[in-house]
């Protein structure tokens, strides 16, 4: 029997983030409702149908599920169950030419696939990457309390370090571009495009702006086990949901909160159709999103962006009745030119498994295509069509589309602002910046007794596991 009083704990966003939050806070004891303004789950991680297909609403790679990272912890520590399949090849990489890289899982093939392909050493370079990636990865499930709120938690955290952490904060204070100088690699050219175009998917900055303990873990993240979810990465949300629903979480979709407010001992929250007066809040939403429900600016909030600051994202979706044309299921295709109305240079492209029988008849795959809206405040939504068709000739001149595409469809910021709610349609999280040290970056404190900071602008940032980390943290130090 629970001897704690029982509280009302409000979670605002049912995101991954706050899907996750909302675990740790399962079975507490304590009422918990979640708020969702969508009419389903997963935010940036979702996956919809439409005509018998099964669509991503953002996200397509998964990793973190291993015992000592993230996600894993939250398998082992709740009992959730999904059916990862562990991809044989994680990633390919298409350059101009159509010369072909491949991003084998296992570090020798690797190092030996990318030496040739770039003609330079760099062994002692990937073995370090891996090294460090790896610390990170299990520091991150390790140290609950990183960053630290205080004093105390920093000298608590520091007593505990091991050498190899010690190092990799060490890195947190060079780029990734000094790092691969100090190794001896070319700092132009093929290889570096390479580097910078890999930063972009996860750090979504470049070798100068990102530091090289940040930089290790997003150049490394194709040679950590990468999963498909048979059915949609929507999977992962939508079991976190039904767990935390049979654990006692209540959840509200199709209602967005209006404001939150500080009252006597907590807050009361408004959302359409409801006032609650919670304890406490855990914030999953972005922090700007929170400062316009607040009214004002907690000093705890240390890292506020503008919108030109922030990356938002063009996505094009479709089905098509052909087999796959490559070996593998996620490729990052260098263009030979940029598309005009976007600055990037690169598309994001991924497909259905193809014996996912969930998510298309068979002979039929899904497929997304993503890169990144630069200036969201520049962006011109006349230009929709005239990008979609751009990038679909892209996907025939390169091989990747064979014959007709069906339900065609694309979002760019007014459709993330609908269907995340998110402030300026920005997504990806806050971009890895020069300067960005781990203790400049938002915690899980706000500064505001009971109000909690979870997702992906908060530490330690974008990405999936990222978001589940800040929303489990979040959940943690509610209780605590
Ligand atoms: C195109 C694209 C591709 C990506 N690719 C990958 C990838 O391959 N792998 C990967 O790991 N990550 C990827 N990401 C990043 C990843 O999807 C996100 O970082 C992560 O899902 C963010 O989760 P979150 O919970 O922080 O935020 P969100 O997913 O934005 O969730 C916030 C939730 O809060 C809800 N909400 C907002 N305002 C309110 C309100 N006032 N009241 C109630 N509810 C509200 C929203 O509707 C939403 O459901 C990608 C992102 C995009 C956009």
């Amino acid at each position: 029997m629970n001897q704690q009083k029982k509280n009302t704990i409000v979670v605002v966003g049912a995101g991954i983030a706050g899907l996750s939050a909302a675990l740790r806070l399962s079975n507490s004891g304590h009422d918990v409702v979640v708020f969702e303004q969508n009419w389903m789950v997963g935010g940036c991680a979702g996956t919809y149908l439409r005509k018998h297909h099964k669509y991503e609403s953002g996200a397509t790679t998964l990793v973190g599920l291993e015992d000592y990272m993230p996600l894993g912890m939250i398998v082992r520590e709740t009992g959730l169950n999904i059916q990862p399949v562990r991809l044989q090849i994680p990633m390919q990489i298409h350059f101009p030419g159509k010369e072909v890289l491949t991003r084998h899982e296992s570090l020798e093939p690797w190092i030996e696939e990318a030496e040739s392909f770039f003609k330079c050493k760099q062994a002692g370079f990937w073995k370090e990457a891996y090294g460090l990636a790896d610390t990170v990865w299990r520091a991150s499930t390790k140290y609950l309390d990183f960053p630290p709120a205080n004093l105390k938690e920093a000298l608590g955290s520091a007593m505990k370090f091991k050498p190899a952490e010690w190092q990799v904060l060490q890195k947190a204070f060079v780029s990734t571009r000094r790092w691969m100088q100090k190794s001896n690699l070319p700092l132009q050219g093929p290889f570096m495009d390479f580097v910078n175009a890999q930063l972009l998917i996860t750090a979504q900055n470049d070798a100068e702006n990102t530091n090289a303990a940040f930089g290790a873990a997003a150049l490394a993240y194709p040679l950590f086990p990468n999963y498909y979810l048979p059915g949609g990465v929507g999977k992962l949300s939508e079991a976190m949901a039904d767990l935390a629903m049979k654990r006692g979480v209540q959840f509200y979709l199709r209602t967005p909160i209006q404001s939150i407010r500080k009252a006597s001992k907590g807050y009361v929250v408004q959302a359409e159709g409801h006032s609650i007066h919670a304890q406490q809040v855990v914030s999953a939403i972005p922090v700007n999103n929170l400062i316009e429900l607040l009214g004002e600016r907690p000093k705890g909030i240390r890292d506020v962006r503008t919108e030109d600051q922030l990356w938002s994202a063009f996505q094009t979706s479709f089905s098509v009745k052909q087999s796959l044309p490559f070996p593998a299921l996620h490729h990052q295709i260098h263009l030979e030119r940029p598309i005009p109305s976007l600055t990037g240079n690169t598309l994001f492209v991924s497909f259905s498994h193809p014996d996912d029988r969930e998510r298309s008849p068979e002979g039929n795959l899904v497929v997304s295509v993503s890169t990144h809206i630069n200036l969201p405040s520049e962006w011109n939504p006349d230009k929709k069509a005239e990008v979609e068709s751009d990038i679909l000739q892209v996907l025939r001149d390169r091989g990747f589309l064979n014959a007709q595409p069906d339900y065609v469809h694309s979002a760019a910021l007014g459709s993330w602002q609908k269907w995340t709610g998110r402030a300026f349609g920005a997504v990806g999280g806050y971009p890895q910046i020069k300067g960005l040290l781990p203790w400049k970056m938002n915690t899980a404190y706000s500064g505001w007794p009971g109000l909690w900071l979870a997702g992906d602008t908060v530490y330690p940032g974008q990405g999936i596991p990222g978001a589940a980390l800040s929303g489990w943290i979040a959940g943690k130090r509610c209780l605590k």
